[in-house]
């Protein structure tokens, strides 16, 4: 197993050499639609440091996606893949069963939040896991609506890409979409200084107005909306919302995708507001990089569905149970939600003083390990999604792995693996810093 030196160097510009000669390839083999944000290519990775081909060593605030959330490769996920995938690599589960699976369904019933007795059930990736909690719902409701929001992600697949909001380029030319999907205003205390409660009746006028609740399946919202923008709901959005789902035996799906498994600093999103979904999804943070994720429900929503009626080929791999059970016995025993809490104070505080002492900055936000700064034109309030690109294409050069996000392109988005140390984590905020400045600079001199 590998351990790399916790400080950054860049060996080469990049792409040095070798990722040059790899990006040639890459261009003659595959669609030019896979674009990559960083201009390299990965040969390792050891908590916050990503090594790449030519020997830069860059720093890590995009952990995958908000996947490597206890780091990318952790010696104790690639010891459980290790022994497994010796073992068994797969079976089908659908066609004989194994131990990993079910441990992995005990212990994620037991950390989902409420006390209802719950039944899990896993998939591959994220828009999989979301296609079968609609299944689910419908099924378990008998209703076909299913209600989502501005600015949401869900997915890229056939029926997700529905759900999900922005066009470009997720949607655009892709169409047409699934019927059935109603999108209604979400909560945006930046842009529409709504409190929880105003934001989430408008919501809820939407969806009577437009859908009414006795057709509507479920609602499914993102308890921090990720891809649309780290947008941190108002407190008590997401109860109003939860408590009008029961009072019309509607069916709250959280999705917790991105925010799920310590990522914010709790187990999930939604204990942060006290907030007590009836069907959570979750994926990225859960198996350290192996492809899975889950649905999570009270027991009598997941048993509406019949004998056979869920499942697929490589769903819940045994390598990848393996695997999460790594995980969420590291989260457990390092306190890394506590840990992912500390960052997110460490950050904040930076991203607050940025605030203060540069104008473009118009809103930081965020929870744990997921945190965002939202640039603006300090006149005007438009998003800046031109100096939001130039930062990151700084960012990127100096060797800070780093991600953008927003449905108007303007948000940039800290999602450092909760392993990272303290000195790497300010290492990183000091290029960010430097690249925030001198964007910001060099737009005043243009
Ligand atoms: C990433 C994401 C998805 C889709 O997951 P994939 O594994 O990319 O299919 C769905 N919902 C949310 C909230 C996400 O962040």
């Amino acid at each position: 197993m590998s351990t790399i030196p916790q400080d950054n160097h860049l060996a080469t510009a990049l792409p040095g050499p070798r990722a040059q000669a790899l990006e040639a390839r890459a261009a003659a083999a595959l669609p030019r639609a896979m674009t990559a944000a960083m201009a390299t290519f990965a040969e390792r990775t050891d908590r916050g440091i990503l090594e790449d081909v030519d020997g830069n060593r860059l720093i890590d605030f995009g952990s995958g996606i908000a996947v490597t959330t206890v780091g990318g490769a952790a010696p104790q996920v690639a010891a459980a893949v290790c022994e497994q995938v010796g073992r068994l690599t797969h079976t089908s589960f659908a066609i004989t069963r194994y131990a990993g699976y079910v441990e992995l369904a005990e212990r994620l019933n037991a950390l989902a939040p409420g006390d209802a007795p719950k039944k899990t059930a896993l998939f591959n990736s994220g828009a999989e896991a979301v296609e079968n909690a609609v299944k689910i719902a419908r099924r378990a409701s008998g209703r076909q609506a299913i209600v989502c929001f501005d600015h949401a992600f869900h997915g890229r697949t056939a029926l997700t890409m529905g759900l999900t909001a922005k066009a470009v380029p997720y949607k655009d030319g892709f169409g047409p979409f699934a019927p059935e999907l109603y999108r209604v205003p979400t909560s945006y205390p930046f842009l529409d200084g709504l409190d929880g409660p105003a934001a989430a009746s408008r919501a809820i006028a939407a969806i009577e107005s437009q859908v009414g609740a006795s057709r509507t399946a479920a609602v499914i919202i993102e308890p921090i909306q990720g891809e649309g923008g780290f947008i941190v709901p108002a407190p008590g959005f997401l109860a109003t919302l939860q408590r009008w789902c029961a009072d019309n035996d509607v069916i709250f799906i959280a999705d917790e995708i991105q925010t799920g498994i310590a990522r914010t600093g709790a187990w999930f999103a939604c204990e942060h507001e006290g907030v007590v979904p009836d069907m959570v999804t979750t994926a990225k943070g859960l198996a350290g990089g192996m492809p899975l994720s889950a649905v999570t429900a009270r027991a009598e929503i997941m048993d509406s569905v019949p004998p056979g009626g869920l499942g697929g080929t490589y769903c819940g791999n045994p390598v990848a149970c393996a695997a999460a059970l790594a995980v969420l016995d590291m989260i457990e025993s390092q306190g890394l939600l506590a840990r992912a809490r500390d960052l997110g104070e460490r950050g904040m505080e930076r991203l607050r003083g940025w605030q203060e002492t540069m104008a473009q900055v118009g809103d930081v936000r965020g929870r744990g390990a997921m945190m965002a700064l939202e640039l603006t034109d300090p006149r005007t309030g438009a998003p800046d999604a031109a100096l939001t690109g130039q930062v990151a294409q700084r960012a990127r050069a100096a060797g800070l792995i780093l991600l953008t996000c927003g449905t108007r392109g303007n948000v940039i988005r800290l999602l450092p693996p909760v392993t990272m140390d303290d000195s790497l984590f300010d290492r990183g905020m000091d290029i960010l810093a430097d690249c925030l400045e001198s964007a910001i600079q060099d737009r005043a001199e243009a």
